[in-house]
């Protein structure tokens, strides 16, 4: 490994007062090994490590740098509006300019409430199915990610039933009790759920295109399938879409494949890198929210101007660039490089794209659920991310996650990363 010796003291002196060195686990490279790149500044699709080391960067800040790294209109955004005050505690216009343009952009979105990351759109989302409801059920995929509040961090019972085993520590069996998860893509397992339980299932969260296991497509149909089961059990439907959302298409995956969630949860992309999450839907059901209604949501740095403002400038960069068909055509090269050198060499590996969202499965596919996503030996995952990053390419360190691609990102620096692929599958 090159001159990693900046990054490697930066870590020791990191987990001396740190758990774990870092402030989110999947940046301590626990599934590749190896010390963690510090970095020290990034720009458009290149990031640069403290030891000087320039990447082509496929993180993106797991999916908010959609415009790429310092976007010269963002950062003059944010620089004007901290000029202004960072935080009020109080009302801006700014907060109601961005909530329209999210109600103009998300078509089953009819009324807003902004928070400060995706973990509290989600944990916001399901109290308001909750109490819409007056039921406790909550449905989840196995491999999708909605945050980690208690709710949500839930193994997969086998079979259908509730009363499902925490997968961490520090979660209340309680509180997990009233979470099922089941096999994505298999509406079967649902059907049966409905069956026996749904008079007590409150709502349904799913990632329309799951982009936490690697990235799994849905199945033709398999939203519509939800949709038309929730209503007949009385259920919510909410959509996810705090990676999708402003980037599978303008309007997000529901856009995409036409179908309407009654609740979606945003993050990222709509925070323009500054943290921002959102939850929207029907005005029927977002009325219920504090101050109007029973349901209690609050937050400090809710609507802070320098996210509203690198958020506000985000989205309108990207109707500008005309975004999602350059996106498109983007991760489509990436697509076609890779899967290039899969069929010349015959690996038992496959790709995964929806957009700019992409994934390379070091097993033969076809992925279509966490079983089939986690087929792949991660030893060879680890083998393959190491020999990028000495090719000068920064993947997510784990082999359950989605590659991203922003607008930043160029032909030439594509052909790049597919060379690079090409000799690091040889090894
Ligand atoms: N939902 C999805 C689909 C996510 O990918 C994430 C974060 N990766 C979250 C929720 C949680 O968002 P945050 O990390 O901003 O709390």
């Amino acid at each position: 490994m090159l001159n990693g010796e900046k990054s490697r003291e930066a870590f020791e002196r990191a987990e001396k007062v740190i758990p774990g060195g870092v402030n989110s686990p999947v940046r301590a490279f626990g599934s590749v090994g190896g010390t963690p790149r510090f970095i020290a500044s990034a720009a458009g699709p290149h990031i640069v490590d403290i030891d000087g080391r320039r990447y082509i960067d496929y993180v993106c800040s797991w999916g908010p740098m959609i415009l790429g790294h310092a976007h010269p209109e963002v950062v003059a955004a944010v620089q004007e509006a901290a000029a202004g005050g960072t935080s009020f505690g109080a009302a801006t216009e700014r907060e109601t300019l961005l909530a329209e343009e999210i109600v103009e952009r998300v078509p089953s979105v009819e009324k807003v409430r902004l928070v400060s990351s995706g973990t509290e759109a989600t944990m916001t989302a399901v109290r308001l199915a909750r109490a819409y409801t007056g039921r406790d059920l909550v449905v989840k995929f196995d491999g999708c990610y909605h945050g980690h509040a208690d709710h949500f961090q839930v193994r997969a019972g086998s079979g259908l039933a509730t009363g499902s085993i925490p997968s961490g520590a520090g979660i209340p069996a309680t509180a997990a009790a009233a979470t099922a998860s089941l096999p994505y893509n298999d509406l079967g397992a649902f059907e049966s759920l409905c069956r026996e339980q749904g008079s007590e299932l409150a709502c349904v969260i799913v990632e329309p295109v799951a982009a936490n296991m690697g990235v799994v497509p849905p199945a033709e149909g398999y939203l519509q399938e939800l949709r038309r089961l929730c209503d007949a059990h009385g259920a919510l439907l909410i959509f996810d879409e705090v990676i999708t959302g402003f980037r599978v298409a303008r309007g997000g995956a529901q856009e995409l494949y036409g179908v309407k969630p009654d609740l979606t949860c945003m993050g990222k992309v709509v925070g323009g890198g500054l943290p921002l999450g959102a939850v929207g839907g029907r005005a029927l059901i977002m009325d219920r929210l504090a101050p109007l209604g029973d349901v209690y949501q609050a937050g400090t740095l809710s609507g802070n101007p320098l996210a509203v403002a690198a958020g506000l400038k985000t989205l309108e960069v990207l109707d500008r660039e005309n975004a999602f068909a350059r996106l498109e055509q983007l991760g489509a090269q990436l697509e076609e490089g890779l899967r290039g050198i899969v069929e010349r060499k015959h690996l038992p590996a496959s790709v995964s794209r929806v957009g700019s969202l992409l994934t390379l499965f070091l097993s033969p596919g076809p992925v279509v659920d966490f079983t089939s996503a986690a087929a792949g030996s991660r030893d060879d995952f680890a083998r393959f991310f190491h020999a990028m990053l000495e090719h000068g390419i920064y993947l997510p360190p784990s082999p359950f996650e989605a590659w991203f691609v922003s607008l930043a990102h160029e032909e030439a620096q594509l052909a790049e990363t597919v060379a690079a692929a090409e000799r690091a599958l040889a090894m």
